[in-house]
């Protein structure tokens, strides 16, 4: 997989558009990340694949990262046991954690490819974070329409 491939991990996030990585290039962001209380040694974030799944928001190695590497897969879309409960979707945190984005986008990588999830995967998060939510419609940013 080339660079920006790499920055998709396993469980379908992309970290190519997580705060923790993005603040390589926006000083702005790294303070106030660090005023967040999230430690300088850990930024900027390499990204889960690079760090082999010791993602900072977790505090130790990702359960799904371990699970994927187990199992052979370069994506849990490509795993027999797929979608298993850890990618289960959570109202827990959901507006501040990214989590019910990975199903998504796993979706996007196995039916149209690493490719279509990068092109996509600003807008998605955009959308799942600012979205207003028109039922049976989905959730709609006007700027981005
Ligand atoms: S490993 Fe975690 S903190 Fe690092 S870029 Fe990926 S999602 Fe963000
Ligand atoms: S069981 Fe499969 S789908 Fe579930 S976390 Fe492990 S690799 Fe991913």
């Amino acid at each position: 997989m080339e660079t920006r491939a790499q920055l998709l991990a396993p469980c379908g996030l992309d970290c190519g558009v997580c705060e923790l990585y993005l603040s390589r290039d926006d000083k702005q962001l790294m303070s106030a990340l660090i005023s967040k209380g999230i430690s300088e040694e850990v930024l900027p974030c390499e990204g889960c694949r690079a760090i082999e799944g010791k993602c900072p928001v977790l505090g130790g190695t990702c359960a799904t990262y371990k699970c994927a590497n187990t199992k052979g897969v370069v994506f849990c879309s490509e795993c027999s046991g797929f979608p298993c409960m850890k990618l289960a979707p959570a109202a827990d945190r959901a507006d501040v954690l990214p989590h019910n984005i990975k199903l998504y986008n796993l979706c996007v990588v196995q039916k149209h490819g690493v490719e279509a999830l990068i092109k996509k995967s600003s807008e998605i998060k955009q959308t799942y974070y600012r979205g207003r939510m028109l039922v049976g419609e989905g959730p709609k940013v006007e700027s981005l329409h």
